[in-house]
């Protein structure tokens, strides 16, 4: 890959100043998630005229932008999200990297943001997180001509330490999130902004996360920020693990790939990416064929639904016992993966 643009930054260009001023380690029993940040950072700036300068890691500090940044006003901007395991043998490993770095340069194509080189910004990166905010004054035109890419790093902890937790959901279909020929399936600032204040109404009323509904017929697309699975025998009496399709109105996550794939080569099951709607979800529980429904995530992996809020009424989802739930199996597969435990597995990539 790489784009149109011969300019990229170079891994052997890298330049290292460490930081004179560590931070005090967070005590790593109790992480908060999201919350810490190590010392360094990388980044590297892109103008219209000279393409990608010299990448650099030094100490993580503030960023500084003239007040007319077109990310402050229109959200010009894009990120990734990703987790390195520290492995049992103390190796640390990146989870399929490769296949976040296609996606930000989707985003980056999507938002007009410089296009990059996939393999060089892994090599440079190992883990990222990026933004892209344009730096010059606003002017009539909207396409970017500098910009600045960076990534930052910290300690998270098991999003689930004591065992999978299962959540309550609002599916309230006046809430959207995304709409055909809109930009659901893209990693940009402007998808996120307004759920916050969703997720808030959903709290309100006793909800832990949002399930995010389309159309008129209430399809299920999404949950909070993970996409969504069932397991089921479905109406011809099949067992079925259904996931919304990636018709641009989701955001193609890895984990949800990795499910899917991993399903496919059990060949255990029906696996499925079409469209189902509440009404099938009500239907299946009242006609006990739903057997479970979870989110799924970097974050936490795999994340149980017990309960969702729609239309007035809660409908109990049935949450099997992590040992022998299709979620508890994926994570514990997922896990033995990224911390190393099979060997040599392409999924789990060494830094
Ligand atoms: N949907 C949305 C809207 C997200 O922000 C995320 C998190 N990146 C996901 C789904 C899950 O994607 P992934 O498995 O790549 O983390």
């Amino acid at each position: 890959s790489g784009g149109s643009d011969p300019r990229h930054f170079k891994h052997q260009d890298l330049e290292l100043h460490s930081s004179k001023k560590l931070q005090k380690k967070p005590d790593f029993g109790k992480l908060i998630f999201g919350r810490h940040f190590s010392d360094h950072m990388l980044d590297v700036a892109w103008s219209e005229s000279h393409g990608w300068g010299v990448p650099r890691i030094g100490p993580i500090r503030n960023i500084e932008l003239h007040p007319a940044a077109k990310v402050l006003h229109y959200a010009l901007e894009l990120f990734e999200g990703m987790k390195a395991y520290y492995g049992d043998d103390g190796k640390v490993r990146l989870f399929r990297p490769d296949q976040n770095m296609e996606r930000m340069q989707t985003s980056a194509k999507r938002t007009s943001l410089p296009d990059f080189d996939g393999k060089r910004a892994h090599a440079l990166h190992r883990s990222a997180h990026r933004r892209g905010p344009q730096l010059g004054p606003a002017e009539s035109r909207q396409q970017p001509y500098e910009a600045l890419l960076y990534v930052i790093t910290g300690p998270v902890g098991p999003y689930f330490p004591t065992g999978l937790k299962p959540v309550s959901l609002l599916a309230d279909p006046q809430h959207v999130r995304s709409w055909p020929g809109g930009a659901g399936a893209y990693k940009m600032g402007s998808n996120y902004a307004p759920t916050i204040h969703v997720q808030k109404e959903a709290e309100k009323q006793g909800c832990q996360q949002v399930l995010w509904l389309h159309g008129d017929d209430h399809q299920v697309t999404e949950v909070g920020t993970m996409n969504v699975m069932v397991f089921w025998i479905n109406e011809n009496g099949e067992k079925e693990l259904v996931t919304a399709p990636l018709d641009g109105l989701i955001l193609p996550g890895v984990t949800r790939n990795s499910l899917l794939a991993l399903s496919r080569e059990w060949g255990e099951f029906k696996v499925s990416e079409r469209n189902f709607t509440m009404g099938d979800i009500e239907k299946a529980v009242e006609q006990k064929r739903l057997i479970e429904f979870f989110g799924c995530g970097t974050a936490c992996v795999v994340c149980p639904v017990h309960n969702i809020l729609y239309a007035g009424r809660n409908i109990k989802i049935p949450v099997p016992n992590e040992k022998a739930s299709l979620s508890g199996r994926f994570l514990r597969t997922l896990n033995d993966i990224t911390y190393g435990r099979v060997r040599g597995h392409p999924w789990a990539v060494d830094i």
